[in-house]
């Protein structure tokens, strides 16, 4: 039997008929190196974007349902003009959306998880010779409903089909060539690690290094996938493999920066100091299905009996926030809310930072020295963060960046437009 390998384009590497034909080619390429082919493709280049952007101009509050509807048509392009140019250049070749080949989710709209994947009709067509080109970031319950799976999710719905197919390798093609130690876009002397691990790769994800889905690493870590992230536009370049910790010789104490500007923070003032605050608010937040990540809770000084807690969501979830805040504010009676929406996480990550105190005085210190105010902390053993003014991000990363000797002599060659953001 054929070995098995996914290959994933994401958004800029089929931007346009051209850089289809172009992805056709690096599939056809996978195809005679005598191993089957499934393809996950993402939305043509921004399309996804300006689905959204359409969406907003209908509704302030378009229904999550509705979203999914509309979130998911993107892929369906770009499937069947891959299978397109794959047959035109005389491979077979068939496109499959998610309901097709059945990749089941919970049934949560807009960050949906999968649950399992169903392999025979994909098996089926691999049989038959043909390369399957599967819908990215899609998902379907079981009463067929249409799920996404969270923003650059496609990476997650190619791991999570290697894993189910038991792929020999699972390749993220993307428009860098590899994961560097922060974005290449931000600071152009970042250099590409050879090697990452699992748990890094994940902390970093987390943490803003968009190139991969944090969901398709927490997935190549469970199912043990061979993970490679790689140039659409330098075929030959491996890129960088993401392998299990205990399979890396040797750590620098920081692997990359990352920052992520995705964030807000609101802090609750003057909640009464006793048991039951805490699991009040963060509870009524988490049955609406809002993440929060950093929180802190200060010090309540004698006399006064109360706290201010301060926590980030993302930037999306304020609408439903406040709104969850006004109904909880009748049980704890706290004084005032405040929004900051003018922040940036930063965030240092690497194994290596494991047992070695200096690393977290050493970011402190650098920020200081720049003069840049330090907001809220929070440190997981592999990992600091900070939350920082946004207009700061760019001179932290570069700060950091330089401390921890993570540059190198050349320029990374970045393809595509540059982020928004
Ligand atoms: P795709 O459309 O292929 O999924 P993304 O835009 O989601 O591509 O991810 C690739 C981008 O991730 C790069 O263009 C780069 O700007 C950004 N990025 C952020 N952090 C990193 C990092 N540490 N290493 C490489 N790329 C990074
Ligand atoms: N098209 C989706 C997005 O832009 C999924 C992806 O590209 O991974 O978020
Ligand atoms: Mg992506």
């Amino acid at each position: 039997m054929k070995n098995i390998i996914v290959q994933k384009f994401g958004g800029t590497s089929v931007a346009d008929t051209d850089k289809i034909k172009n992805v056709a080619k690096a599939v056809i390429k996978e195809r005679e190196a005598g191993n089957d082919v499934v393809v996950v493709v993402s939305a043509m280049g921004h399309t996804t974007d300006y689905l959204v952007k359409m969406a907003k101009e209908i509704s302030d509050a378009p229904s999550s349902r509705e979203m999914d509807m509309l979130l998911s048509t993107g892929e369906g392009v770009s499937i069947a003009l891959l299978a397109m140019a794959l047959q035109a250049a005389g491979c077979p070749a068939v496109s499959m959306n998610a309901i097709q080949v059945g990749i089941m989710t919970e049934k949560v709209h807009s960050k949906a998880r999968i649950i399992n994947i169903k392999t025979d009709k994909i098996k089926s067509h691999l049989a038959k010779g043909e390369v399957v080109v599967v819908a990215g970031f899609q998902g379907v319950t079981d009463d067929l409903e249409i799920t996404t799976l969270g923003r650059g999710g496609s990476d997650t719905s190619a791991v999570a089909l290697a894993g189910a197919l038991n792929a020999k390798r699972c390749d993220i093609y993307t428009d860098v060539e590899g994961v560097y130690t922060t974005d290449p876009r931000i600071v152009p002397n970042a250099s590409r690690l050879e090697v990452i691990s699992y748990e890094e790769m994940l902390e970093l994800a987390r943490v803003g290094a968009n190139v991969l889905h944090p969901r398709a690493v927490e997935t190549a870590k469970q199912y043990n996938v061979p993970l490679r992230v790689r140039s659409t536009f330098k075929l030959d370049n491996l890129g960088t493999l993401i392998v299990g910790v205990d399979d890396m010789e040797l750590h620098k104490p920081v692997a990359g920066v990352a920052s992520d500007l995705s964030q807000l923070r609101i802090v609750v003032c003057d909640v009464k100091d006793h048991p039951g605050t805490a699991a009040i608010l963060f509870n009524a937040l988490a049955n609406e299905n809002i993440s929060v990540d950093m929180i802190i809770q200060s010090y309540a000084r004698k006399n006064l009996n109360t706290n201010d807690i301060a926590f980030t969501i993302d930037k999306g979830d304020l609408d439903k926030t406040m709104e969850i805040l006004k109904e909880v504010n009748k049980k704890l009676d706290f004084s005032n809310v405040y929004v900051d929406d003018k922040i940036a996480k930063i965030s240092i990550v690497g194994a290596g930072m494991i047992d070695r105190p200096g690393i977290a005085a050493t970011m402190f210190k650098t920020l200081a020295d720049l003069g840049i105010n330090i907001k809220m902390i929070s440190t997981s053993e592999i990992k600091i963060s900070c939350i920082v003014a946004e207009d700061r991000a760019k001179d932290a990363v570069e700060g950091l960046h330089k401390i921890f000797h993570l540059g190198c002599d050349t320029i990374a060659e970045v393809k595509g437009d540059l982020p928004d953001v």
